[in-house]
């Protein structure tokens, strides 16, 4: 047990030591916030020293320049004041944004450069409230919790100080609480930190439910799933709220504390002074002065120990944001490069299986492709198909068994040179918010010329449905390309696999969103490209495949077949089978 506690505080250590290091480069606007602070802090402390001379040289003498004096000093103290304020929040808010930023824009750095298997095992919602969310509660402690810290921790030390000047003895009492509250705060902490990390995980998942049911809206539609999903928003809403709840508890009851113990304090100051020896050294402007400083502390108190909260929640943020800065980005070891391919594939004795799982995606699998041969893979779903493309693009890595591209083990190639010699067009076409144009040329805009871009959209039969658009190709396509269908929206993926010129394609289900009439044109381009580049394919429709050089018939993970359409046939296996069956479908 002593091991796990002993653990948290070094971690909390280690948060805010690195917490700190974002904060470090701008070590001079740190320095003018906390002058811009103390200076606040001094002149209220200023204002509250002036107490006893006003009473006792002042008001109880008949002495009335010191008033006069005050008139004319209080607005100009005023305006120091203000200044003072705005070079302190100005400065921190300024430093806790830029904290934000540089937060968000590392997570993002990250979010993309994180292998695939770390995005198949956490939902986008969760991501999502990591960068906007947890930031800005970092915000907090980087701005409004320091700056209370710094203001009121020296205008508590200000009061205490003046309290001290005038009466040593009164002030010990007041400050034996001081340990008491200590331990308040000590326990409140914990406590703010256990809630904290509740509600950020509550909140991870409100946004993953949002994001189902919007993303899902026309499923939701058409299965009457309206009442679940309401309900299941309301619970997941409700525990939200309940440990906000928890977290407003928590600070009402120590803030509530911590004043009940510092009126004792001021109970046993008024009574020490109603004892009649006591009594005749203090001068009334020293009793006022005194009990008005005890009273002022309790509000600079109470802020201290929210101060506490906001701090507590920054920091648990933080070591949510540093969790995933400190996952492994995509593992890219290899050094060799590669201008293009020639386009030679081999597999061999290739097994995989995804982490969590127990049976393996792919097992033994060996062939090969000779630069130019288009070779297809034919299975039921979940025989393993994709999963082969995956590993080709080194999006997960084989458990054993080499890939080899030209004769080089893939691993060797950087992950750039590697992922340049294939295009990619599968069912599910990822659309960017940007023109047609920018989306069929995404990632090469600086490379390509116009005409280039056209002329590949002239091939993938984009242009036909492009031109009856205001705007043509300039036309912007809202998020996720929802104003086209899906056949459109696949042939801008096949004219970006057309305009990449990469030696290598592969085609998973690429022309399954088609008609059979685009399809048909489209086909017949893709068999023009694919005459001269490699091509692995995954298809379903078994009459786009026949002239492939060689066919590879997957179940369960495994190669169970192997040859030609022809071969295929007169073996009189599953594919015979498979294609039997098509061919009966298709001719009803
Ligand atoms: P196919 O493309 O032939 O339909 P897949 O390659 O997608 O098949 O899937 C092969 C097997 O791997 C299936 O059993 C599937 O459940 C599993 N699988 C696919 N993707 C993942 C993933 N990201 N995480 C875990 N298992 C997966």
């Amino acid at each position: 047990m002593s091991n796990s506690v002993d653990e948290v505080p070094i971690k909390d250590q280690a948060t805010i030591k690195r917490f700190l290091a974002y904060v470090w480069p701008h070590k001079l606007l740190t320095i003018v916030a906390i002058v811009g602070m103390i200076g606040y802090a001094a002149v209220d402390t200023f204002f509250f020293a002036q107490l006893q001379p006003l009473v006792d040289d002042s008001l109880q003498t008949g002495d009335y320049d010191y008033l006069r004096i005050a008139a004319y000093a209080i607005v100009p103290l005023f305006l120091l004041r203000g200044v003072f304020n705005f070079l302190g929040t100005y400065s921190l808010e300024y430093l806790g944004t830029k904290v934000v930023m540089r937060m968000r824009q590392e997570l993002f750095d990250k979010y993309i450069h994180l292998p695939i298997s770390f995005h198949d095992n956490h939902s986008t919602g969760s991501l999502m409230s990591k960068i906007l969310y947890d930031t800005e509660q970092v915000r907090n402690a980087a701005g409004r919790a320091l700056l209370t810290l710094v203001r009121e921790g020296m205008f508590v030390i200000g009061l205490l100080a003046v309290m001290f000047y005038h009466s040593w003895q009164l002030s010990l009492i007041f400050l034996l609480i001081g340990p008491l509250v200590g331990i308040i705060v000590s326990v409140v902490s914990k406590r703010f930190r256990q809630v904290s990390r509740a509600i950020q995980a509550a909140m991870g998942s409100l946004t993953t439910s949002i994001e189902q049911a919007v993303k899902g809206h026309k499923v939701v539609l058409m299965f009457d799933g309206q009442k679940l999903e309401s309900d299941r928003f309301e619970e997941k809403n409700n525990h939200n709220r309940q440990q906000t709840m928890k977290l407003v508890s928590a600070q009402i009851l120590s803030v509530s504390t911590i004043q009940v113990i510092a009126s004792i304090a001021l109970a046993v100051v008024l009574f020490v002074s109603s004892i009649p020896d006591f009594i005749k050294e203090l001068t009334p402007g020293v009793f006022l002065n005194v009990v008005v400083c005890m009273v002022m502390l309790l509000k600079p108190l109470k802020q201290l120990t929210t101060v506490n909260t906001e701090f507590q929640k920054g920091m648990t943020a933080c070591a949510s944001v540093f969790a995933i800065l400190d996952q492994d980005s995509e593992r890219d070891t290899g050094t060799k490069t590669m201008d293009r391919a020639i386009g030679k594939v081999r597999f061999d004795k290739v097994n995989f299986t995804y982490t969590g799982k127990t049976t393996p995606a792919l097992k033994d699998i060996c062939f090969e492709a000779l630069p130019g041969q288009t070779i297809a893979l034919v299975g039921r779903s979940g025989s393993g198909k994709s999963t082969l493309s995956s590993l080709l693009t080194r999006f997960y890595e084989p458990n054993a068994g080499t890939i080899y591209l030209d004769d080089m083990n893939i691993n060797e190639l950087s992950l750039r040179s590697l992922r340049r010699q294939f295009a990619l067009v599968s069912q599910q076409v990822q659309l960017f918010n940007d023109t047609i144009a920018n989306n069929i040329a995404y990632g090469k805009q600086d490379s390509v010329t116009r005409s280039q871009i056209l002329e590949a959209a002239d091939i993938a039969n984009v242009t036909s449905f492009v031109e009856m658009q205001e705007q043509g190709f300039d036309t912007l396509i809202g998020e996720n390309g929802l104003m086209l269908s899906g056949g459109q929206r696949q042939r801008i993926a096949i004219a970006r696999a057309i305009l990449s010129d990469a030696p290598i394609l592969i085609l998973d289900e690429a022309t399954s969103a088609l008609d059979t009439e685009s399809e048909k044109s489209i086909q017949s381009a893709l068999e023009q490209l694919q005459k001269t580049r490699t091509s692995i394919v995954v298809a379903h429709r078994l009459s786009t495949i026949e002239n492939a050089n060689c066919i590879l018939v997957m179940e369960q993970g495994e190669i169970v077949e192997k040859g030609t359409h022809a071969e295929l046939l007169k073996s009189n296996g599953i594919y015979a089978q498979l294609h039997a069956l098509q061919f009966s479908s298709e001719s009803k």
